[in-house]
């Protein structure tokens, strides 16, 4: 049994080193030298160049490094009968909820305020937020809105939150799939951890701002597909929405004569919100790898009916 390490660009080699210090007995294959392709069983991938997985008959699972799996689907030729797992983990939610986290605390806090204040040399202090009225509102509460929820209910916010199910989370208020309206009209700040799909492209547009309270504020971290950038710089231009945290784009990197560059109101992030170091990154692949192995059910798997 054979692992193909598969991406288009180049994975640094200290991930691939990590992978066999950690994994001594196991032969890892790195794209494009696959050698023989019946001896792959299990593929890393990290956008594979398209129809590079459909050669491999024997694979027996996909190993997405990604939490999202947009990186791939792009493949006309994705072999869809084999599963592909995505790569979540108890790192992962952290290094993401405390993202999301710090843009929810500098705006409740006014941090961008007193840091103008403070290069104008002024003593001002403006009225505090009450916690008990920044609801956070998270679309999409899968894997890793949940944590976030979880987090932000322990830190003393109220929390709403918007999945296609709307299974009950304790703690948190939810709203089905056809409140959105509902779930966006009560969020001061609303966070989107949605998966990008047909369903969620451009959900957060004119409507969506319009329905969001006067001075609230947005946060994406799922990717650059769910915001309609013009829609949001006129909402927050009009006086409506207070700013947004954007960090991710369509495209990547966000191009110099993008508007968002050196918007007053927007800060931009280059998609760094769910970023690990090249150790965790393998450590968590590694373990991945072992359960996908062990035969253990699999778990975080796509489910094709959905789309993500
Ligand atoms: P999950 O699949 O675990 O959760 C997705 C959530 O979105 C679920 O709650 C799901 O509802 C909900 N959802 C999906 N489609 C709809 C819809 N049409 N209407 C309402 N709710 C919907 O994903 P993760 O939490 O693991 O990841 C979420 C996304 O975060 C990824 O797809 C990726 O885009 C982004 N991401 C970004 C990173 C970055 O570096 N910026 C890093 C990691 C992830 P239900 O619960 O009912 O299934």
């Amino acid at each position: 049994m054979s692992v193909l390490v598969i991406s288009r660009s180049p994975l640094p080699e200290k991930l691939i080193a990590l992978f066999r210090q950690q994994l001594p007995d196991q032969d890892f294959r790195v794209w494009p030298d696959v050698g023989n392709v019946e001896d792959i069983h299990y593929a890393l991938a990290w956008q594979p160049p398209n129809g590079e997985l459909a050669k491999l008959p024997k694979l027996k699972a996909i190993l997405s490094f990604a939490a999202g799996i947009d990186h791939m689907t792009g493949d006309p030729a994705l072999p869809k009968h084999v599963p592909i797992v995505r790569a979540v983990s108890e790192a992962s939610k952290l290094t993401m909820s405390s993202f999301c986290a710090a843009q929810v605390l500098r705006f409740h806090h006014r941090l961008d305020l007193y840091a103008e204040f403070q290069r104008q040399g002024v003593w001002k202090q403006v009225p505090p937020r009450d916690m008990s009225e920044t609801t956070i509102g998270i679309l999409g509460l899968g894997v890793l809105g949940l944590d976030l929820a979880q987090r932000l209910l322990a830190l003393g916010f109220p929390v709403n939150g918007w999945a296609k199910s709307g299974k009950p989370v304790d703690g948190v208020k939810m709203f089905h799939v056809k409140q959105l309206v509902d779930c966006l009209a009560s969020s001061m700040v609303v966070v989107c951890l949605l998966p990008l799909t047909e369903e969620t492209r451009g959900i957060l547009n004119a409507s969506a701002f319009a329905a969001m309270p006067k001075d609230s504020y947005v946060i994406n971290v799922a990717r650059g597909g769910h915001v309609v950038v013009p829609d949001l710089i006129a909402a927050i231009d009009g006086g409506h929405l207070a700013g947004a945290t954007l960090d991710v784009f369509e495209p990547e990197p966000l191009p110099a004569d993008s508007p968002l560059w050196r918007h007053p109101k927007i800060t931009v992030t280059p998609h760094t919100s769910g970023r690990m170091s090249s150790a965790r990154v393998a450590g968590n692949m590694v373990e991945l790898l072992k359960q996908v192995t062990s035969g253990a059910p699999l778990q975080n798997v796509v489910d094709w009916s959905k789309g993500y």
